[in-house]
């Protein structure tokens, strides 16, 4: 791809914003890998030297926090975020991007681990360059992940796209936001952003770029399944109406299949005669109702939750200390 010469860009400050919860096996090498690419992008003349790297530490409890602070006082570019708590990845990667908002012309979110390919951020800075405002990294591949993750990121996507929730299949939160691409990210104040699916109904122009994803370079996954379906759940409640609509479509249901037996057993009365209250009609609809409502109570009980959250207003993140 070459540079579309017809658009008026001089080269950008790049913020790579990067969520860490406890990190500290990761941090050396992504450090060392990221400031490299930086140096590579600024000799290439992609990006300025004002570029620098920002770590937004997710309340760790192990000593990343300690190296953060240690690194931002020999190397200026790195600056870092730190949480008052745990608030999940989501929540640690938007307080970094609402903090670099207005200090840098575009940023890319990456993994602590690296598992995404630092190495293709030119490309996604000449898709930038080329007139995109957004542009996702999309993994060409899973062969880095378990057993596990995969069947639960297949369902996840296949649930996604039936629930209606539109989002880029093995795009997870590898992308480069332009300046304008934030101002309208950052504008969105509900307390769940599922940031996969508000980039994409943002607009703009968009740009993909593949990537192979590697093995962690250090430490175990900080994403446990509780995280995992709590962001599927996210997802979908902050999406998709979807399983309010199966209640209503289950109502009638149940209610046209009860006025049918009720039809039939009036009309075996009326008509034979021979009709015995039996076990099965009595007790079966009694288990089966009781199931259909505690589910229905169940996803009407996920939507109200989003609304209780969303009236509540409260802080999405708290910042503790900032290092710039
Ligand atoms: N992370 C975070 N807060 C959390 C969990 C994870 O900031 O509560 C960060 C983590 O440090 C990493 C990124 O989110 O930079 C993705 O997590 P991880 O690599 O553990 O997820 P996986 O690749 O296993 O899905
Ligand atoms: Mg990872």
């Amino acid at each position: 791809m070459s540079i579309d010469p017809a658009f008026p860009c001089t080269a950008p400050v790049l913020a790579i914003v990067i969520p860490c919860f406890n990190e500290q096996e990761s941090i050396p090498g992504t450090l060392l890998s990221l400031l490299g690419v930086l140096d590579k992008l600024v000799s290439i003349g992609r990006i300025t030297t004002e570029s620098f790297l920002y770590f937004v530490d997710d309340g760790s409890t192990d000593n990343t926090w300690y190296l953060l602070s240690s690194i931002h006082k020999k190397e200026h570019r790195v600056r870092c975020l730190k949480l008052s708590r745990n608030f999940g990845h989501q929540t640690a990667l938007i307080a970094g991007l609402i903090s670099v908002k207005n200090k840098c012309d575009i940023s890319i979110s990456i993994d602590a681990d690296l598992q995404q390919d630092p190495n293709v951020m030119d490309k996604f800075i000449e898709s930038y360059l080329n007139g995109a405002d957004i542009v996702f990294g999309v993994r060409n591949n899973r062969v880095a992940d378990g057993i596990f993750k995969r069947i639960t990121a297949l369902a996840f996507y296949r649930i996604m796209s039936i629930m209606g929730v539109t989002i880029i299949k093995n795009h997870a939160d590898y992308r480069l936001l332009s300046k304008r691409a934030l101002e309208a990210l950052t504008a969105h104040n509900e307390p769940n952003l599922f940031l996969r699916a508000i980039c994409v109904q943002l607009g703009f122009k968009t740009g993909t770029v593949y990537f192979d994803v590697v093995e962690r370079n250090a430490g175990v996954s900080k994403y446990s399944l509780r995280k995992m379906l709590k962001l599927a759940v996210n997802g979908i409640t902050s999406f998709s109406i979807f399983p309010l609509r199966i209640i209503a479509i289950l109502g009638v249901l149940i209610f046209g299949l009860t006025a049918l037996m009720a039809i039939y057993v009036i009309c075996r009365t009326l008509l034979v005669g021979d009709t015995v209250p039996g076990w099965a009609s009595t007790t079966l609809p009694i288990y089966f109702l009781g199931g259909v409502q505690v589910l229905c109570i169940g996803i009407i009980g996920e939507y109200l939750a989003e609304v209780v959250n969303a009236v509540k207003q409260r802080p999405r993140f708290i910042i503790e200390t900032e290092l710039f």
